[in-house]
């Protein structure tokens, strides 16, 4: 084995205490019994198990502690986390009856999606997904590169009770990390019951930014911002967008500290409008685009609502050749989802008032709770009302360096369609 784990069982952590149960003997674990028929998604590789298809829990697990799942005949499933404050009771790690959570267990998980980061990252980008939770194997657990550093978020218990031991594993195994940030604060941790956690976990300290590149572009990551920083899910299609951009006005709605846009820009578009609900970050994008020696005359940076910006720029007779709409998560929970897809059909209608004829839409959902097909209907809505003959060009996804689990498709959560209208 790679790693050792140096257990002290007096020493009364919640790390110690998962590592310590880890390694009872198989009987020993606390075991988490399932209702008539609930094992079958489990079975089908799906690594959710939701407190309703509980029957009952044996022994006395704590919150993170790697506990045992079985059917209601008592036959073993599959071991996971255990999260007693989460709806998700306990997140599948493997299906193996003697497997081992144990360092060397995430390691080989971590060199896995290491390996395939290698077949997709190039050595034009040094900002890409290196662990996408579910999508990865390892529920909980996402890390983003920027360049040298390790941007790590713990959203379940489990891997809360481990972060440190995973920065080690991370910093070993990749030589190029010189420092893991942990950034812990979005909704999953939330509803898993834990504080908000930021703070060096292992290697240098890290300043407020980090300067990475993605296909060649130049972009200042803000460590404190949103999400880990930047969104490198959407690398590719910053790519294919662009493709679009030669000798357009280009209006980015939801633009971030600039990403589409400076894909445009360089790829010959003659100006950008940056509309963002955020002063910091079209700061940031002020900074990104000097980075890539776009001059100040060749855009302009708009803050405000978008919904509200779209009307606005429509009656004051505004027309755009290509725009882009990448608004936030509009559905966040499944409750939301019909507000949510009210929501696109509105931001969707207002863009195509605004592009001239012949002009290209590029157009994004990141909410996992509306599907392709329902963002698509959305979409399909909005030409209809705004009485618009539109062809689809391409239908896009999340890059794939957050790959989709087949057997979770809530880890496809963003989807994209560029359009052109007649
Ligand atoms: N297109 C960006 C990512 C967009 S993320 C990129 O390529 O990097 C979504 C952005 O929407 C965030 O920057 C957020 O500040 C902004 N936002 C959130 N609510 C908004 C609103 N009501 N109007 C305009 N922008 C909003």
């Amino acid at each position: 084995m790679k790693y050792s784990v140096t257990v002290f069982p007096w020493e009364d952590s919640l790390y110690c205490l998962s590592y310590f149960n880890n390694r009872l003997p198989v009987n020993n674990m606390s075991t988490i019994e399932l209702k008539p028929g609930r094992e079958k998604m489990a079975l089908n590789f799906n690594p959710w198990i939701f407190s309703g298809a509980v029957k009952s829990v044996t022994g006395d697990p704590v919150t993170g502690e790697v506990v045992e799942v079985h059917d209601c005949k008592g036959n073993f499933i599959a071991k996971g986390h255990y999260s007693p404050e989460s709806k998700i009771i306990v997140r599948l790690l493997d299906l193996g009856r003697d497997s081992v959570i144990d360092e060397a267990w995430y390691y080989e998980k971590i060199k896995k999606a290491a390996q395939l980061r290698s077949l997709i990252i190039d050595e034009n980008s040094d900002a890409f997904r290196l662990i996408y939770s579910e999508g990865d194997f390892i529920p909980g657990l996402i890390v983003d590169r920027f360049g040298s550093i390790a941007v790590l978020q713990a959203s379940s218990a489990g891997i809360d009770a481990v972060k440190h031991s995973l920065a080690e594993i991370l910093m070993d195994m990749d030589k190029g990390i010189l420092s893991v940030y942990e950034k812990s604060d979005g909704d999953g941790r939330r509803m898993e019951g834990l504080p908000v956690s930021k703070g060096l976990l292992a290697g240098k300290p890290v300043g407020e930014s980090a300067e990475v590149i993605e296909n060649a572009f130049r972009f200042s990551v803000n460590l404190s911002g949103q999400k880990t920083g930047f969104y490198s899910d959407q690398r590719e299609n910053r790519m294919r967008t662009a493709r679009y951009a030669g000798k357009k006005k280009v209006l980015d709605i939801c633009s971030y500290t600039g990403g589409f846009s400076i894909y445009a820009l360089r790829g010959g578009a003659h100006h950008a409008t940056l509309v963002d609900s955020s002063a910091e970050a079209l700061k940031l994008a002020e900074y990104n685009m000097e980075l890539n020696s776009i001059d100040r005359g060749d855009f302009t940076l708009l803050e405000g609502d978008a919904f509200n910006t779209l009307r606005r720029l429509k009656s004051e007779g505004h027309r755009f050749g290509l725009i882009i709409l990448d608004p936030p998560k509009l559905a966040p929970s499944g409750r939301d989802r019909e507000k949510a897809l009210r929501g696109y059909k509105e931001l969707n209608l207002q863009a195509m008032h605004l592009l001239e004829p012949g002009g290209i839409l590029s157009t994004f959902s990141c909410s996992g709770h509306v599907t392709a097909p329902l963002f698509r209907e959305a979409v399909t809505y909005a030409a209809k009302d705004a009485g618009f003959n539109m062809q689809i060009l391409e239908q896009l996804s999340q890059a794939p360096d957050h790959p989709v689990r087949i057997s979770l498709p809530e880890t496809e959560y963003l989807k994209g369609l560029i359009l052109r209208k007649q």
